[in-house]
């Protein structure tokens, strides 16, 4: 079987899987309620006071369905179709990180779904600092994130770098968020 063949099959598998238990769109787990507030307050710094979130599912669910051929365990994963956008985060993992951790990672796939910030860069300023939090992988410390929060925040919502495309390869931390 071709390569694409299998890709595809895995696509159409993903989203039969979906359809198990669709939430309902625009569905927000409670959990995820006081990101999205401090993501629309940063937004608004951004991309102006009338910014208004799209309509966008966000719910815990089984990312490892997602997994294709990349290496590392998914914990996050957007779909980013306009009149279905979706976020799908992994419960275990999220219950295991810090505040900033989940901010980092959330915002991520927000910029994924809501700012056509469709690419991942693997550019680095150093060792542990990521030049954007779209890199592929979670390999900066929530510590880290929050004491440059601002410059990562502005480089989310006023830049839009990256040339890889849901794609990864492995670090030292298998953290992969889609
Ligand atoms: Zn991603």
């Amino acid at each position: 079987m071709s390569n694409m063949l299998k890709i595809l099959i895995i696509i159409i598998l993903m989203i039969v899987g979906i359809q198990d238990t669709p939430p309902k769109r625009g569905t927000i787990d409670k959990h995820f309620i006081p990101y999205i507030e401090q993501w629309n307050q940063d937004a608004r710094r951004f991309l102006g006071k009338d910014y208004k979130m799209p309509t966008i599912t966000i719910v815990f669910g089984k990312v490892d369905a997602f997994k294709l051929s990349m290496a590392g365990r998914p914990i996050g994963v957007c779909s980013p179709i306009p009149f279905d956008r979706f976020i799908m985060i992994d419960r275990e993992y999220w219950d295991t990180i810090s505040t900033q951790s989940r901010e980092q990672l959330l915002f991520h796939e927000l910029a994924h779904c809501t700012l056509s910030r469709l690419f991942h860069t693997k550019d680095m300023i150093s060792e542990y600092r990521p030049i954007s939090i779209m890199h592929p992988y979670l390999i900066m410390s929530g510590t880290t994130y929050y004491i440059y929060r601002e410059y990562y925040i502005k480089e989310l919502f006023t830049k839009n770098i990256g040339r890889t495309y849901w794609h990864a390869v492995i670090t030292q931390i298998k953290n992969l968020i889609y």
